[in-house]
């Protein structure tokens, strides 16, 4: 194939004549809402639809296990279960609108859970498996936990002792128990087995509440953030768009569905769009996710800034040891991506790592580096058609629309949208405080480029004041990460009288390197050569690993809180290094 040809291959072969002609109202045409019985349900547009069609034996689910052998769900199993689990809620008396929740690794039973309470018209909300006892209790007590599918081992660690303190939780489902334990603890082979698998999807209208995610709490406790079915729209068009799903293709989205990634699309959008999406129940490893890549040819990756730095380290040359020849794109969200990194992957993989940028309250991705589109390395690219973005200084009379390029501002994402979340669960006030007429803020700073593309700076909380500049704390870290010994950095701002902050930077050397002073010295240089000296930090301090949320995100603000001896606040999404 010809570049010609390639890029009209491309489900987005043209951005700027799609994002004229654009309208939401087309895609619901185009998933014939109007015209299917279970109208707006995201788990008939996700499952059901496509089990009556030719793709009914196509895979859905390919669940790569501990050895690498797969566990396989075709559409037509996957309806047959979600239907079974559908009926045992409704045994067991769940309603339109209560929460079921999940506390599991990436087993069946998770996704089945999710897809099976969507059906009911119930809420569910997939909790990381390694929360301990008070981030689990905060987030059910919460969220009004009716139900909660786990399994014997995290019940007996994580969730017995906390019972007494949930009253609303009238049942916990053991996916791994052969025989009811008592009237609350009960088995899920047990209840499945005496389920049918015919479900009628009960009528789902746009607005009904579908999924409840918490965010990361890089920037304090965690929201609870809820949406609704019609949500599946972003789902579904940003699915074709930004992942270029195309039939037959094989996904991989290498996030838990404990993070809303894991979720919108590792659940949800390759679903809707009839894809098969490899699963794989194992943690990160680099020589056995690349073996996956290349054994089950995975056509499209979609993963984080925090696995493309570990993989980049290990200096391992993927495309001399593996047969990566079916992968088409590669994509990364959740944090910034560096220019080196979009390179690495052009140089590793012969395809550039396309950025992209969106949040837990938006549901969906917003912003871009499309397939279609020569990639801009550094920047996260351009708004989804149907998505408005702008940047503005916030004032207290009111938003002051910025339009020179290169200024940088807070980025606003216009309301309307199907997948903006509806509520923070119970702090209705603070949910308000997120919108200026029709204007949501998304309280991340970025800056625009004579092209429309869009450049992250930092989250607003996060962005150091300086000797009167404005910093943010990624950019310093990438330059760090360029620094020969440097494996990893995470840069804060310290109160400094004289100058406002200080930029202080925490640094991860790689294994081997002296951490002494001469060291200490020789970062510095590089940063003052490198960024000049009003931006380069001023203190290093060498810590042994970067405090992360279980999402690949740094702490910056626990970082801050010990620096300033302060309260450490909610740690519960700390990935245990
Ligand atoms: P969460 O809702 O917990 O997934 O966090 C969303 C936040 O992660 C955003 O508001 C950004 O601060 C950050 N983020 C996500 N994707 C990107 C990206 N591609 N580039 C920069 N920051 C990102």
């Amino acid at each position: 194939m010809n570049a010609t040809e390639k890029k009209a291959a491309y489900n987005l072969a043209d951005y700027n004549s799609e994002r004229t002609s654009f309208s939401w109202k087309n895609i619901e045409s185009k998933l014939e809402l109007g015209k299917t019985k279970g109208g707006y349900n995201i788990a008939h547009l996700a499952v059901d639809r496509h089990a009556n069609t030719s793709l009914k034996s196509t895979l859905a689910f390919r669940f790569i296990q501990k050895d690498r052998s797969p566990q396989d769900y075709s559409y037509s199993r996957l309806k047959e279960e979600t239907s079974r689990f559908a009926n045992v809620l409704r045994s067991l008396g769940i309603q339109k609108g209560e929460t079921v929740f999940s506390l599991a690794g990436r087993i069946p039973a998770l996704y089945i859970t999710a897809l099976g309470t969507l059906k009911t018209t119930a809420v569910f909300c997939p909790l990381f498996s390694v929360f301990g006892p008070e981030p689990v209790f905060q987030r059910l007590h919460k969220g009004e936990a009716k139900i909660l599918v786990t399994t014997s081992a995290l019940y007996e660690k994580t969730v017995k002792q906390l019972e007494e303190r949930l009253p609303f939780l009238r049942y916990i489902i053991l996916s791994d128990l052969e025989e009811h334990q008592s009237g609350k603890v009960l088995s899920w082979s047990r209840l499945m087995k005496e389920a049918s698998s015919d479900f009628k999807i009960p009528p789902t209208s746009p607005e009904d509440p579908a999924l409840l995610h918490f965010t990361s709490g890089t920037t304090g406790m965690p929201k609870g953030t809820l949406h609704v079915h019609k949500a599946v729209l972003t789902h579904y068009i940003t699915g074709k768009f930004v992942l270029d799903f195309h039939q037959g293709d094989l996904f991989w989205c290498t996030a838990d569905p404990g993070w809303v990634t894991g979720t919108s699309y590792g659940i949800i959008a390759p679903l809707v769009n009839g894809v098969t999406s490899i699963i794989d129940q194992e943690e990160f490893d680099a020589m056995r996710w690349y073996a996956i890549l290349e054994e089950q040819k995975v056509n499209i990756w979609y993963t984080a800034p925090t696995a493309i730095r570990r993989l980049m380290r290990m200096e391992i040359k993927p495309r001399e040891k593996f047969n990566l020849g079916a992968l088409r794109v590669i994509l990364s969200v959740g944090e910034p991506l560096s220019a080196e990194a979009v390179l690495w992957g052009e140089h590793s993989f012969g395809i550039p790592i396309l950025d992209n940028w969106w949040q837990t309250e938006t549901g969906g991705i917003m912003i871009a580096n499309y397939p279609s589109m020569p990639v801009r390395p550094g920047s996260m690219g351009k708004p989804l058609p149907g998505i408005e973005a702008a940047l503005a200084e916030v004032t207290e009379d009111g938003l002051n629309f910025i339009k020179e390029p290169g200024k940088q501002g807070h980025l606003l994402l216009k309301k309307g949208f199907p997948s903006l979340f509806r509520d923070y669960l119970h702090e209705e006030e603070r949910y308000h405080k997120c919108f200026t007429g029709e204007w949501y803020l998304t309280g991340d700073l970025a800056k625009k480029d004579s092209d429309g593309y869009f450049w992250f700076i930092g989250r607003a909380d996060d962005i150091i004041k300086t000797s009167g500049h404005m910093v943010g704390p990624f950019e310093v870290e990438s330059t760090l990460m360029r620094h020969p010994a440097i494996a990893e950095a995470a840069v804060i701002g310290k109160p400094e009288a004289s100058i406002g902050e200080l930029v202080k930077a925490f640094v991860v050397l790689k294994p081997g390197e002296p951490t002494n002073e001469e060291m200490k010295l020789d970062i510095i240089g590089f940063a003052r050569k490198h960024m000049g000296p009003a931006v380069a930090p001023k203190e290093i301090e060498f810590i042994a690993s970067v405090p992360k949320t279980r999402s690949g995100k740094i702490l910056r603000r626990l970082l801050k809180a010990r620096e300033l001896g302060l309260p450490e606040g909610d740690t519960s999404t700390l990935e245990q290094t």
